[in-house]
């Protein structure tokens, strides 16, 4: 048998019954029993129709491995889903950009009578239907073929899902020793209150760990681009807000952040978990807020040393060549897609700091490993060429 014949050969009553013995709850951001959400459905007289998809502020998208993985499991879920509020109309969401991943399971899900949509859910147009997330989909499917089992999923490096108990600890999933920071559940955390929570609180299953190598700058303003291109716009908090959230951390990663940021970020990112329709605009802010909040010696850094102290935001990187070390063969200045080393044979190359693009590639061609990175001051260097070995430091 199906897994969906396997649910109707139960009957409703002993579903919901199976259901509520196993304490199902509606995976993600907005967790209640999920029998409690069916039943509101079926209060709604004039028709419910049955979404499925990840939280809408889930811009990571790993749990989408689920679906990669077990296609026929999702699907029967919803399947399932639909039985509970005796509907006939089911879709199935994807993120925007998961076009070819639709393309792949369009037969299928047509099959099963589900339509399937690139784009997030429109909560106030679906406010009377029900609304799962994929990961319930799948635990609806567990339950019907009888292998259900509690816990939550959580990705590894390589992107696969592992299914653990939700109260692991987080030290157990990752090794906090390196940690500086840690992204989980749309915040960051320092390593001492990561080591306090548990796998459940990584509500999208990515648990990130940030070491002194990563910039939470650059990383802030990575997430906060991937949230305003899943924003559709229909609230302005939302929309503008993230414009305006993004902006400042690009502008502090390119050395043109002021003082006043932080004060900013507080005023928009708070209004914004107040003043929006769903978790994208609910959830994205928390992590610029909690950045600025536990990691405030960075953004100093940044706005008043004029220093990034991964050594990651561009604008603070300086790389120049060890005027002691340079031989003059000429090798960066073949590589340079930029043309800005200035040189000739025997002579010690000077790199326009104006010019260069920071891509690294003269880094790569010198063999004498004379060219060097800093995110701090510059040393002495020559102002004009000169000889090979004519270069005094003072
Ligand atoms: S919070 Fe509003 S604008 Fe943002 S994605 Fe949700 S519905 Fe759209
Ligand atoms: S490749 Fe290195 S050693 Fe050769 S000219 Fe460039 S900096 Fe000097
Ligand atoms: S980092 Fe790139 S752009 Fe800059 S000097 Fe080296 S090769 Fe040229």
């Amino acid at each position: 048998m199906t897994t969906f014949e396997n649910a109707k050969a139960m009957g409703y009553a002993a579903l919901v019954e199976k259901i509520q013995a196993a304490s199902l709850t509606e995976y993600g951001l907005c967790p209640e029993p999920l029998m409690d959400k069916v039943f509101r459905a079926n209060e709604n007289t004039n028709g419910v129709h049955v979404h499925a998809g990840l939280n809408n502020a889930d811009v990571d998208g790993a749990l989408l491995a689920l679906l990669k993985e077990c296609p026929e499991k999702v699907l029967s879920g919803i399947d399932i889903a639909a039985m509970l509020v005796g509907s006939s109309v089911k879709f199935l969401y994807l993120p925007e950009q998961e076009t070819e991943l639709a393309g792949e399971l369009k037969a299928q899900a047509e099959a099963h009578g589900i339509i399937i949509v690139n784009d997030i859910i429109n909560v106030r147009e679906t406010e009377k239907d029900l609304c799962i997330h994929l990961v319930t989909a799948a635990d609806l499917a567990d339950l019907a073929d009888g292998v259900y089992e509690d816990g939550v999923y959580i990705a590894d490096g390589e992107g696969k899902l592992k299914k653990t108990a939700a109260d692991t600890p987080v030290s157990d999933l990752v090794s906090l020793d390196d940690a500086k920071a840690v992204y989980l559940g749309y915040r960051y955390y320092t390593p001492a209150e990561a080591g306090e929570l548990k796998a459940k609180d990584a509500t999208n299953g990515v648990i990130r760990v940030l070491t002194q190598k990563d910039c939470i700058v650059a990383e802030t303003g990575k997430l906060l681009s991937k949230d305003r291109k899943a924003s559709c716009g229909r609230c302005v908090f939302c929309r503008e807000g993230l414009i305006q959230l993004e902006y400042m951390q690009k502008e502090i990663a390119s050395a043109r952040g002021k003082a006043n940021f932080q004060a900013l970020t507080k005023e928009i990112g708070e209004a914004m978990i107040y003043s929006t329709l769903c978790t994208v605009g609910q959830e994205s802010s928390k992590a610029a807020l909690s950045a600025f909040e536990k990691f405030g010696d960075e953004f100093e850094a940044h706005i008043k040393k004029n220093k990034c102290p991964a050594g990651v935001c561009g604008a603070f990187v300086h790389i120049y060549v060890d005027p002691q070390t340079c031989n003059g063969c000429g090798e960066c200045a073949d590589v340079c897609p930029a043309n800005c080393i200035d040189g000739k044979p025997g002579y010690i190359h000077m790199i326009d700091e104006f010019e260069c693009t920071k891509c690294g590639k003269c880094m790569e061609a010198c063999e004498e490993e004379a060219i060097l990175q800093t995110s701090g001051k510059l040393p002495k260097l020559p102002n004009r060429l000169m000889k090979v070995g004519k270069f005094k430091k003072r």
